[in-house]
This record gives C-alpha cells, structure tokens and sequence, in this order.
C-alpha cells in the first residue's frame, strides 16, 4: 500500500468541473490580479473566520510582512515570537527592520510558552507573534491578557489554522492582525501562491489595501511604501469553490485523528510514541498530525519511508539556529524545548481523503517497527 503525507488529486478531481468554470469566469472578465472574484472571496473568508475585514494578498509570508508594515513595526522594535515554526514567521519581523525575541515553545502543544513571555518584553517591545502549529490555537486568552497589559499588539500567524478556535474564537479574529496562507499543503489550499490578512480594525484595513498595492490609497499617489503583493483572479476564484467545502474537510481530519488515537492505543504504541494533545477550549483543525518520538524518530521516518509512507519533520532546524540569523547571537541550548521538537517530531499523512485502511498500515508499520 502506498500513503503519502499530503495527496490532493481526489479533492482537485471532485472540484475540477466547478474549478474549471470559474476559472473560465475570470478569463472572461480578464480580471487577473484582484477583481470581483477575489473581493467575493474577500467577503466570504471575513465572514468564515469572524473577522471584520479580509485583504488577499500574494502569500502567506506577504501577509506577514504586511502586518508588520501595518503596524509600524521597523527598526529598533522587537517582537517576541517563537523559534519552532515555518520560516516566514520570523524574516516577515526581520525584513522590516524588527528584531525577533524568541520564547521557549511549550512542550504539551509545541506553541509560545506563554509563561516566559513577560520576562522578554522590553520598552522595544511592540508586538507578540504567536503561530498556531500545525492547527491549533495558541494560548489567545492569556496573550491577549499580557498584550494588553503591556501596550503591545498580536499579530497571529495562521497560517496552518483556518477555522481553529480557541474560547470559542475563530483563529485570525482575536489578535489586531490575522496572516493567513493558501500554499496547497494548507487546509485551505490555493493551484499556486496566495495570502489574506484578516482584521477587525477598520483603519488597518485600508491601510493593508493600500499597502498591497505599493502604499497607494489612490493611484499613483504612494503615501506609504509598500509592497506588489496581490492575491489574483485565478487563485480568488478556486478558492471560492474550495471555502464551502472546508468544514467538511475539516471535520475529516478531525476524524482521522481520532482513528490514529485509537488505534495507537489499540496496538500498545502510547508508551512509544507521544501523540498530539489536544488542549481544552481549543478546536484542532490537523494541518499536520505531528506525533513525538525519542531517539528513534529519523530510523522510524527511513522504515516508513521503505513501507511507501510519506512523513516529513516540521522542522529540522529550529529558527533561533538558522544560519542567516546568527547575528542574532541565539547558539545551542538557548531554547531546549524547540531544539527537542526539531529532533523527535515526525507528521504523519492526516489529510482529509486518506481511508481508515491506510491509517490502520501506518500505524500496523509503526507496530512493526518497535516490535523490530
Ligand atoms: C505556510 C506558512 C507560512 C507562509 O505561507 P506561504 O503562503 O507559503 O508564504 C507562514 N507561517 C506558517 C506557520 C506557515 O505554515
């Protein structure tokens, strides 16, 4: 049998017919960048996240470099994030001229350790940048607490988690900013690059629009500099045919993790490896299904990989490690917590199409390699 991590040919399959008119919609209207596709999409994503305003843009790292420049943020401020998550999290703060602050991740949900976030926060400090790993809300009720205590804005990364909760919110509306990305991995999956930043501030709002379109409110009149960052036509309108079919998908996933939960139980695995934990007040949408292994976790990857199961470790090299961000002066041992994520995480295939038979091979496979 073959899995594979992420398989999207059933899913474009079922939607091809819708796809294809709608992209024979935008070539008739030749509204390629923007346009009313992307607006309506707009209108229908703001709605789905809860959030007031939604502006597309190009990506999902745009949208975070976007947020900084909303925001003001530039050279002499730091924004305290975390070091265990996708790269764009950390250079959207550098490429405005920001220094990142790293805390420490927290070992239960691998996000922000929220605890050690107060002794980071220096008059620099302008904002917190919490990334919602692998699809489920960071601790919002607590940094929201902290921000507004100390004057500082949160920005969300995310971008893995369209539709997660948290206290019953809708990821993307409770901090000031909400980045989102519909790279095709992610649960809400573009036909190539795209980004929407969400807000319930009306003044960032304009300001975001602005800014996508090189910083001018009016054409040919730049206020701000910006960037050409544009969500297009094409993308605008798949995902448009993709939005109504996300809480179903979801809800798959969802599925999907509880057959792995029991069927790790059920083969005596729970001692071996550590699976996800799914925190109270937080709704889990499985971007990823990321389970813990010590020791063993590249020699397990190297036998799944030989059985034709398709995993990969999100992420190898924690951030404060990078090499382009030594001179940050970050070295080993600094964040214990990420730099044992980097070595003992392993995903595992959760997307919405996998069958109950392959989820039983996967973990059959991962019997078989501690029975070894
Ligand atoms: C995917 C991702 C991004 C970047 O999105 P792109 O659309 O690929 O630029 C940023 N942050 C996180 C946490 C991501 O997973």
């Amino acid at each position: 049998m073959k899995v594979p991590l992420l398989d999207l040919k059933e899913q474009n399959e079922t939607l091809r017919p819708e796809i294809e008119a709608a992209l024979g919609r935008v070539l008739d209207a030749n509204a390629f960048i923007l346009g009313d596709e992307v607006a309506a999409f707009e209108k229908e994503l703001s709605e789905y996240c809860n959030a007031s305003f939604a502006i597309g843009c190009a990506s999902g790292s745009d949208a975070l470099v976007l947020a900084m420049m909303a925001l003001d943020i530039g050279p002499g401020d730091e924004v305290i994030t975390t070091p265990y998550s996708f790269f764009a999290t950390v250079s959207a703060i550098t490429r405005v001229g920001a220094t990142p602050v790293f805390v420490d991740i927290d070992p239960v949900d691998m996000n922000l350790d929220v605890s050690q976030i107060e002794g980071k926060i220096t008059e620099r400090t302008k904002a917190i940048e919490p990334v919602h790993l692998f699809g489920q809300c960071s601790d919002m009720t607590e940094l929201q607490s902290i921000a507004a205590k100390h004057g500082l804005h949160l920005v969300e990364d995310a971008a893995q988690a369209i539709g997660s909760e948290e206290a019953g919110r809708r990821a993307g509306s409770i901090g000031k900013i909400g980045c989102f990305s519909f790279y095709p991995s992610k649960n809400l999956g573009g036909m190539g690059d795209g980004g929407i930043i969400t807000t319930n501030d009306e003044n960032l709002a304009s300001r975001l629009k602005a800014l996508r379109v090189h910083g001018a409110e009016k054409r040919y009149h730049h206020r701000w500099i910006g960037l050409n960052s544009r969500l297009d036509g094409f993308q605008g309108a798949i995902l448009r045919v993709k939005l109504p079919h996300l809480d179903d998908w979801t809800l798959r996933r969802r599925q999907n993790a509880d057959t792995y939960r029991r069927l790790f139980a059920d083969k005596g695995l729970l001692d071996l490896v550590t699976l996800p934990t799914e925190l109270e007040g937080r709704k889990h949408i499985y971007n990823q299904f990321v389970i813990r292994v010590e020791d063993r976790r590249d020699e397990l990857k190297a036998y799944l990989a030989e059985k034709n199961i398709g995993t990969d470790i999100y992420y190898p090299i924690p951030l404060h490690l990078q090499e382009c961000f030594a001179y940050l002066g970050y070295k080993k041992g600094d964040l214990p917590e990420a730099e044992k994520a980097a070595l003992d995480t392993l995903a595992l295939p959760i997307y919405p199409e996998l069958k109950a038979d392959q989820i039983e091979y996967v973990t059959d496979s991962i019997a078989e390699f501690f029975a070894k």
